[in-house]
């Protein structure tokens, strides 16, 4: 059981951890790091975290056990480097990314084996502490990364954590789950943000798509209100992975359009048919 953990990144995947910890943990205490002042000032508001500052070295004193990485991709490295030259040897550290694979061999090249890499696969479109829920992981899959050169011990402290939260462990290799999560998550996500850029094409002469969508439109269109920063990284970080699924679902898409132009009824109503049959499979 942890006491003293500390949060970088206090938005919504932080906020929710802090929240879901110290529910869990009566007697534990969180300290935010965030360089944007709101997040720090509306996170001690709300009490999702009990100390919080701009400062990463502020952190020091507080002497975490744990360190959860909870921001953006891209801001890992910066943040790897500034933890390694900090005097922190009885901290383990994680973290929340979507991205694993190059990431995780990077942080542990600063950190060394007590970096475990994780990815909760719970989440929203929503962005920001204000949105955070407290039983986010609840019932949720976390899957961890370890890789030969995790240390037993700081991996099955992880898990123990997680499973404390609620979620259902997994463990992956880091290219494994960039791979798996390019397919499933990122690009679905690139898709409906490139679905929204073909409705601002197709509203033309006066006519403004946006204000007629059905409840289908809105379904597969919600992620694409997720927010940009976050998702830039993503994409940037596992580029190859989402080119690869995207240069798949565009021969999908080229064979769903062949199908139409030649008015191949039987092939087309097979095609729906085994989509279909495959979605339902998902619980
Ligand atoms: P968010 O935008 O709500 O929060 C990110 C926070 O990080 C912000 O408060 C921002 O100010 C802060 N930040 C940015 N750069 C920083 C830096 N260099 N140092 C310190 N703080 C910094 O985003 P989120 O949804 O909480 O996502 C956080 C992480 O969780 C991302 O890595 C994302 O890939 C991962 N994740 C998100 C979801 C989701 O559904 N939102 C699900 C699983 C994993």
């Amino acid at each position: 059981m942890p006491k003293r953990v500390c949060v970088i990144g206090v938005g919504f995947m932080g906020g929710s951890f802090a929240l879901a910890l110290r529910e869990r943990y009566a007697d534990c205490k969180v300290f935010g790091f965030d360089i944007n002042p709101e997040a720090i000032s509306k996170a001690l508001y709300l009490k999702v975290i009990d100390e919080g500052s701009v400062h990463l070295e502020d952190l020091l004193p507080f002497e975490p056990e744990l360190i959860v990485l909870a921001t953006p991709v891209g801001a890992f490295k910066s943040i790897g480097k500034a933890l390694a030259s900090f005097d922190l040897p009885k901290s383990l550290i994680t973290d929340m990314g979507s991205v694993k694979g190059h990431l995780v061999y990077m942080m542990e090249e600063y950190l060394g084996e007590r970096f475990v890499g994780g990815h909760p696969i719970a989440g929203t479109e929503k962005s920001g502490v204000e949105n955070s829920v407290r039983d986010l992981f609840k019932g949720k899959k976390c899957i961890l990364t370890p890789t030969g050169r995790t240390s037993h011990q700081a991996k099955e402290k992880v898990k123990e954590l997680w499973t404390d939260l609620g979620c259902f462990v997994e463990e992956m290799d880091p290219y494994l789950h960039d791979y798996v999560f390019g397919a499933v998550s990122h690009m679905p996500h690139a898709v409906a943000f490139a679905l929204i850029d073909a409705i601002i094409k197709l509203s033309k002469d006066g006519v403004d798509l946006f204000e007629y969508p059905g409840g289908g439109f809105k379904d597969f269109t919600r992620i694409a209100m997720s927010d940009p920063i976050m998702w830039k990284d993503i994409f940037i970080e596992n580029r190859e992975n989402i080119i690869k699924a995207i240069d798949i679902f565009s021969e999908s898409l080229k064979r769903l359009r062949d199908l139409i132009i030649d008015a191949k009824t039987k092939e087309l109503t097979e095609y729906l048919r085994e989509a279909k049959k495959q979605r339902e499979r998902v619980k």
